[in-house]
């Protein structure tokens, strides 16, 4: 446990800059008058996940040094290029999608040049929570996801934080390549990736979860006194399975997310300009769809739906 030692409690304001880049990532170091551990907290992996930029910023703003433990490391807004560009996913400066570039490359491309800034500052950290949600074109019921891997006690503690921070869906996975929480993972870091809000809107309520979520992940691991609200248990999945457009078309989503599917049920239609059929997308798998598209323009291998299962 790196503790914040002889700091001086408080907060730190400034710019993470991403050397070799014009990116600058505005931060918020907040350091507990009691000592414990590190925690970083981000938003805004994605450009487009605006309920979790706003959570990172009002936590940062929330956070009391004098009633912390430790120390609370928040990027408000991880992604400014993207942010900025009004993207989803895509970081305009490369085209990359940032959370496929952990743990980064300091030669790289600029994505990769800034997941390597944000693994350098994860470092520094004993947890890591990485807020995300449906993206602008992306329908999402909430859920937390987290890494299979890692030592016993590693799993533990990433399980315990995902329980804690109360949104009822929960997702053991074997971990994407080049994201945050494996990246994590990989260095001993217990970490969560959470979703909540969808479609480029700034939801206050998708916000609120989150809050409450971030709140609760600190009592529960002791950078704040006092229990994490009480919750239902969550219902814990170990399968999550995406669903991708073989072809460029005009996609009609037929199921939303929250919506039961069997294996083989059609999850949606793409047709071409003239609104003849492409293709009819079928669900290999059964369980509940956690989010579809919405974007009525999809590329080629775009994710249309996601179903995820025990
Ligand atoms: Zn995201």
């Amino acid at each position: 446990m790196s503790g914040t030692g002889t700091l001086t409690a408080g907060k730190i304001r400034g710019y993470f800059e991403v050397p070799g880049t014009e990116v600058a990532i505005p931060y918020t170091d907040v350091r507990g008058a009691a000592d414990g551990p590190t925690l970083l907290l981000s938003g805004g992996v994605h450009g487009g996940e605006y309920p979790g930029i706003a959570a990172a910023i009002e936590i940062a703003s929330r956070l009391d040094p004098q009633e912390l433990h430790g120390r609370v490391i928040v990027l408000h807004l991880t992604n400014p290029p993207a942010f900025w560009g009004k993207m989803q996913y895509w970081n305009p400066l490369d085209g990359k999608n940032l959370n496929r570039c952990f743990p980064g490359d300091p030669l790289g491309s600029a994505s990769e040049r800034m997941a390597a800034r944000v693994i350098e500052v994860l470092r520094e950290a004993n947890y890591w929570i990485d807020l995300h949600g449906g993206d602008i074109h992306e329908e999402l019921v909430p859920f937390t996801i987290f890494s299979d891997r890692g030592s016993e006690q590693v799993r533990s503690t990433t399980e315990a934080m995902a329980r804690a921070y109360g949104i009822p869906r929960i997702i053991r996975s074997s971990s994407v390549a080049g994201g945050s929480y494996a990246a994590a993972a990989e260095l001993g870091i217990p970490a969560i990736l959470p979703e909540s809000g969808q479609v480029g809107q700034l939801d206050p309520a998708a916000q609120a979860i989150h809050v409450q979520g971030v709140l609760d992940v600190l009592h529960l691991l002791g950078f704040l006194e006092g229990d994490p609200t009480p919750h239902a248990a969550s219902t814990l999945y170990t399968r999550f399975v995406w669903s991708r457009a073989a072809q460029r078309g005009f996609w009609r989503a037929k199921v939303h997310p929250g919506d039961m599917m069997r294996p083989g049920d059609v999850g949606g239609i793409l047709h071409d300009a003239y609104g003849d059929l492409l293709e009819e997308v079928r669900a290999a798998e059964g369980g509940e769809v956690l989010f579809t598209a919405s974007s009525f323009a999809i590329g080629e291998d775009d994710p249309l739906f996601a179903v995820a299962a025990p």
